[in-house]
């Protein structure tokens, strides 16, 4: 068998070994994207097609830059989305916005809650809760001093009651034109993000557990729990 001398040619001129790729970032789709919370409810969950956030707002940037920090320092897709989903499940979020009906459009709750406008994100699920600022401001002291504590403010006119409850000293508070006002359509929102602090050690160790995890069968991603809930139909919400 005779090879054609111009595709041996061709052969010689390519690289031995090519070039191994780069390491894609793990692509995130925003928690108010409709396909995103579609594919979240019905477990079509997958690494290449994505993580689909559950936090929006303040809780998705936090959630971002994580992730990006964890690319930076040679995670993998997979591993970066075994990353979120633990953090997001030990966080907790709250929405105040003066509109329930946009809360409950954006998927944030389900039908039938009543007038009350505040979301509340907890044990690993968006649920309403009572407009409540003195709640507020006793989880935004109780977690500044424990855990990563951050108030987005977002639109104009927000209750100045309400943006002093998340506003406590340690606090980081973030003032914001559009942000998540724009998003949700109303014209004001405030947020308040309390999330597991994770220094340098304690993500360096979370890695050595994601990588040595055990790899779910049917999305790949890496699991700290007995089984798989990213890509189980109504598993999240
Ligand atoms: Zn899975």
């Amino acid at each position: 068998m005779t090879a054609d001398p111009v595709d041996v040619l061709r052969l010689l001129e390519a690289p031995t070994r090519p070039e191994p790729p780069a390491a894609r970032p793990l692509r995130l789709i925003s928690a108010l994207a409709t396909h995103g919370r579609v594919a979240r409810a019905e477990g079509l969950a997958g690494v290449g097609a994505g993580y689909e956030l559950r936090l929006p707002g303040i809780g998705g940037r936090y959630l971002a830059g994580l992730a990006g920090h964890a690319h930076e320092q040679g995670w993998r897709a997979a591993e970066v989305a075994a990353l979120l989903d633990a953090v997001e499940g030990r966080a907790s979020m709250w929405i105040v916005s003066p509109s329930a009906a946009a809360l409950r459009r954006a998927g944030l709750f389900g039908s039938g809650v009543g007038r009350k406008a505040c979301a509340r994100w907890s044990a690993g699920c968006w649920r309403p809760a009572p407009v409540d600022p003195d709640a507020l401001a006793r989880v935004a002291a109780a977690g500044r001093a424990r855990a990563v504590c951050a108030g987005a403010v977002s639109g104009a006119g927000a209750p100045r009651r309400i943006v002093e409850a998340v506003g406590a000293d340690g606090v980081q508070l973030g003032w914001l034109d559009g942000g998540l006002a724009v998003s949700l359509r109303v014209p004001w929102t405030v947020e308040l993000l309390v999330a597991p602090a994770l220094p340098g050690g304690s993500l360096m160790a979370l890695r050595e557990r994601i990588a040595s995890a055990p790899r779910c069968s049917w999305c790949g991603v890496p699991m700290l729990g007995p089984d798989c809930r990213r890509c189980l139909p109504g598993a999240r919400t």
